[in-house]
């Protein structure tokens, strides 16, 4: 459906701009929060001008698959889905792969990439996160891996090709997920992990610990309470040592210890940027015309680095800038952990919440419901079988 065109909102009104050829909405990322986003535009607006620029070769995929991606039998190149000139054309949009952006002149409302310059009406931050650095010493730390996108995995797929063990360090969601796909594939996992058990932050003990057994019973090695110091190199693999002294003896190490936000081109733009790039609800940065969602995104304080809120985020500004402002509001949203041999669903309290969990352990699972005094529901984290009541779980949480 073609709408007439509608002047690119601004917090204060300042700069509007309609989009034209010349000065288009610039979106800048090719993951899951641009390509939705972009998808969002032409759902209400097919014609009006867009350029997708992404560092990458701007392939669509979807970045969850690539932590269950051996047990279902796809090797990395089936993971991509349509490049960059199919989507160009689906979506009636520029797309300029391989084109990094440098810098941002907020004032002249230009880009500047490593191809060249480029005006925007609006621009729109979709950069994603960054591994955390891990901070090894030893001759082998420069060979540790980390998995966050598709060249990544691809690289990935690569080293462990003929090789039996994996060691993973951190024992969040991304690290659970790839010690259940690599052990579920047959290979020997060992996974260190800092906390007393995995997903500390988002699972009561109990939960926990059950899906550390359920990872177990495939034949997982847990080291809790352990941090790597070193790698090394040893014969054809490498020596990981931990904190403690001991040592893993592995063929690849992969480091999941959590992702950060891409802040620093924001930051030098003069956008205000925490743990994220600051937006508000209705994903505007701290300059006219300049938006943030996915990953990258501080949206009213919180980042959610999670596949459904960046989806609520791009519905919203998609229709921001097809000229009807909206707010993201975000429903309920559970975090679902793929760890087929022990599944997790776990909905967090809000941060700050008052309350605590009531714990109910089953032979199938665990039920944990986090309440108020008044016995009021908050959140939840199931486990195993106990996942099953998920929703409703959250029919009871929006009555
Ligand atoms: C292994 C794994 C499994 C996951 N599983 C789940 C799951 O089961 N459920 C769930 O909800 N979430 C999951 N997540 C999280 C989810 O995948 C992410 O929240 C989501 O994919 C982030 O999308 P994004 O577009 O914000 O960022 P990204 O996909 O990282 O995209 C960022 C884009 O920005 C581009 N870029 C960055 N800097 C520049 C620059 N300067 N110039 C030009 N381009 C630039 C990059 O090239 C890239 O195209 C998982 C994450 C990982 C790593």
């Amino acid at each position: 459906m073609t709408t007439p065109l509608s002047p690119i909102l601004s917090p204060n009104g300042e700069g509007a701009q309609m989009p034209s050829p010349d000065r288009p909405i610039v979106i800048v990322g090719s993951g899951l929060a641009g390509y939705t986003l972009l998808k969002e535009i032409r759902k209400r607006d097919a014609a009006v001008p867009v350029t997708l620029v992404t560092a990458d070769d701007g392939a669509f995929y979807s970045k969850p698959k690539l932590s269950n991606a051996l047990a279902a039998g796809k090797p990395a190149a089936a993971l991509a889905g349509a490049s960059a000139e199919k989507m160009a054309a689906e979506q009636n949009a520029t797309v300029l792969a391989h084109t990094r952006v440098c810098a941002i002149d907020t004032q002249a409302q230009r880009i500047r990439t490593d191809r060249g310059e480029l005006d925007y009406a609006g621009l729109v931050l979709a950069l994603g996160a960054d591994p955390i650095p891990h901070g090894l010493q030893g001759d082998g730390a420069a060979d540790v891996l980390a998995v966050n996108d598709l060249a990544d995995y691809a690289a990935f797929r690569a080293a462990i090709d003929g090789k039996r063990r994996v060691t993973v360090l951190g024992g969040g969601l991304i690290g659970c997920e790839f010690a259940n796909d690599l052990a579920q594939a047959g290979f020997a996992v060992d996974v260190v992990h800092l906390g007393a058990w995995p997903l500390e932050r988002l699972l009561p003990q109990e939960a926990g610990v059950r899906l550390a057994d359920g990872l177990a019973s495939l034949g997982v090695t847990w080291h809790f309470g352990r941090t790597a110091q070193r790698v090394e190199h040893a014969g054809e693999g490498y020596g990981v040592t931990l904190d403690d002294g001991a040592t893993i003896t592995t063929d690849v190490v992969l480091s999941a210890i959590g992702l950060r936000s891409r802040t620093r081109l924001a930051r030098a733009a003069g956008l205000a940027t925490g743990r994220g790039i600051q937006v508000n609800r209705l994903l505007e940065a701290s300059v006219p015309n300049v938006y943030a969602i996915g990953d990258c995104a501080e949206v009213d304080g919180v980042v959610l680095p999670y596949v459904q809120p960046l989806m609520v985020q791009a519905r919203a500004l998609g229709a921001t800038l097809t000229g009807a402002p909206t707010a993201a509001v975000y429903p309920a949203m559970p975090v679902v952990v793929k760890t087929p041999a022990h599944p997790v669903a776990v909905l967090p309290p809000t941060i700050g919440a008052a309350g605590g969990w009531k714990v109910e352990c089953g032979d199938a699972g665990v039920c944990a419901l986090h309440l108020d005094a008044a016995g009021q529901l908050q959140g939840f984290a199931l486990t195993g079988a106990e996942t099953g009541r998920r929703d409703a779980l959250l029919k009871a949480l929006a009555a």
